[in-house]
């Protein structure tokens, strides 16, 4: 999606050699122009899916997925990274290894919101080792339910997310895709 291309070369900071800084327009400050653009794009990618629920993870994930809900007129499902007291005590739940945390932390989504029923578009805001996107897919699994296949804003292709889910026959688009970001050069690989 060359908006978000554009977007990524003027507003983007690499750090150190795999992480891609976009606080300014996503990750923090969000720009929500550029977040409906997002959301038709998923919309036109995956509108023959029949999503029923979008599927995403706290936080960087909820404001993407929530506008491209709007075009899907589905409803979002956001796992939650802490426990706490008010939610349900019944739930599904993945271990996550972080990448930016350099930690596993568990994820959890009521079993009230996923159901057999459902096909489940998982979004997320990046896709670096794929397993915050893995844990979310095994979660869609665990209820019973399907998966519509992955749409991310942006993908590291030099790292192996998108290749293992891909192995795994699911489908991946990402809007963006990252093939390198040497010296602090970024360059996309299509
Ligand atoms: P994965 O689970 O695919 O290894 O990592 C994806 C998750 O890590 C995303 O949910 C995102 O929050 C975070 N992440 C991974 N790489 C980056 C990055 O380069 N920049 C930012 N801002 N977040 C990242």
């Amino acid at each position: 999606m060359e908006l978000l291309k554009q977007r990524i070369l003027k507003d983007g900071q690499v750090l150190g050699n795999d992480i891609l800084k976009v606080d300014s327009f996503l990750n923090h400050q969000m720009d929500v122009q550029l977040f409906n653009e997002m959301g038709k794009e998923f919309f036109r990618l995956f509108a023959h899916k029949n999503v029923t629920k979008i599927l995403t993870i706290e936080s960087s994930g909820i404001g993407i997925a929530c506008i491209a809900a709007q075009y899907f007129n589905v409803p979002v499902v956001f796992a939650k990274k802490t426990e706490a007291k008010n939610l349900d005590s019944h739930t599904y739940l993945a271990e996550v290894f972080s990448f930016t945390k350099g930690k596993t932390y568990s994820v959890r989504v009521s079993q009230k919101y996923i159901n057999p029923n459902d096909i489940v578009l998982i979004i997320d805001d990046f896709l670096a080792n794929g397993k915050a996107a893995l844990g979310l897919a095994d979660i869609v699994g665990q209820a019973g339910a399907q998966v519509a296949g992955i749409g991310i804003a942006i993908e590291k292709g030099f790292q192996d997310g998108g290749k293992l889910l891909r192995e795994k026959g699911l489908e991946v688009q990402s809007l963006a895709i990252v093939q390198s970001m040497q010296n602090g050069k970024i360059s996309f690989s299509e």
